[in-house]
């Protein structure tokens, strides 16, 4: 039985790419309850408005229930929005609903729409603990997007191991780093996580090597397999984790999540440039 130890920050981390379909919203709940197995008290944002990582969390999530939505646009506060998952009493959830959909357009014309996740956050933040705030992205890079990159210190990039991995990740590197120079100067790409991995191919191992050699310093020694007990599980409103602790691809988000733990924050960009 692994137990880490947490030295009281918190680490806020946004898990982006703009592609949909790569395993954002997977790597986001599994890490997450991964953290919360070895002991960390984690806070899961769902930005998506498709509401998946709630789904997979076990938190309702139907268009009366309050969420982020009401957090972004009615400045509620987030402590009333979030939701303990069954899974573990240390997994809280902001669910997303549908009404987030309107929300990229509706920020458009309010006042601080690019930091109204970060005041929120920082708001519940000053009265509550967590050790890890993951913030799960739509695959696009509007205003949603955009508040999880002001309020975050941390980008965590999944990449799909297969041909078109690289295309697009300079679009989203470009973004990032303008995010750094006009609104976070915190905002660093820490960590890249490797998913949907098929050892037997010579297409993923290559893909893996190259995306190694362009980051070297942000890339896990863990590799996410692809795994059948990973699609399965949100269909049983689970994690992998709760849903088949034994299987490769939990013992593989278990990891995964201690990588994240053991190797901290790196403050290093050195490897994106
Ligand atoms: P995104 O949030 O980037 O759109 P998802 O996390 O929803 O992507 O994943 C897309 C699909 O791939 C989902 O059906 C999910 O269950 C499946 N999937 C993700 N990771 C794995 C994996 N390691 N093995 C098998 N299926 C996976
Ligand atoms: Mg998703």
């Amino acid at each position: 039985e692994v137990h880490v130890e947490f030295d009281g920050s918190t680490r806020v981390i946004t898990v982006s790419n703009q592609k949909g379909g790569v395993g954002k919203t997977t790597t986001t709940v599994n890490l997450a309850a991964g953290l919360a197995s070895v002991g960390a008290r984690v806070l899961v944002i769902d930005l998506d408005p498709q509401g998946n990582a709630s789904t997979a969390l076990g938190v309702p999530h139907s268009a009366d229930v309050p969420s982020v939505y009401d957090v972004l646009i009615e400045e509620e506060p987030l402590a009333d929005v979030i939701q303990v998952s069954p899974e573990s009493p240390n997994l809280l959830c902001a669910p997303s609903t549908i009404h987030l959909a309107g929300a990229e357009i509706e920020l458009v014309s309010r006042v601080a729409r690019e930091h109204r996740l970060r005041t929120s956050l920082e708001t519940y933040l000053a009265e509550n603990h967590v050790d890890f705030v993951f913030i799960d992205c739509p695959p696009s890079l509007g205003l949603l997007t955009i508040n999880a990159f002001t309020a975050a210190d941390e980008v965590l990039i999944p990449i799909q191991c297969e041909y078109y991995a690289l295309e697009g990740l300079s679009q989203l590197l470009g973004s990032v780093s303008m995010i750094q120079k006009h609104l976070n100067t915190k905002l660093h790409l820490s960590t890249i996580l490797l998913t949907m991995y098929d050892g037997r191919t010579r297409l993923a191992q290559q893909v893996a090597d190259e995306v190694r050699t362009h980051f070297p310093e942000q890339v896990l020694t863990t590799v996410i397999p692809r795994s059948v007990r990973i699609s399965e599980a949100p269909s049983f409103g689970q994690t992998v984790i709760a849903y088949d602790g034994q299987s490769t691809g939990a013992v593989a988000y278990r990891e995964a999540a201690v990588e994240i733990v053991a190797r901290g924050q790196q403050q290093s960009t050195e490897g994106a440039r």
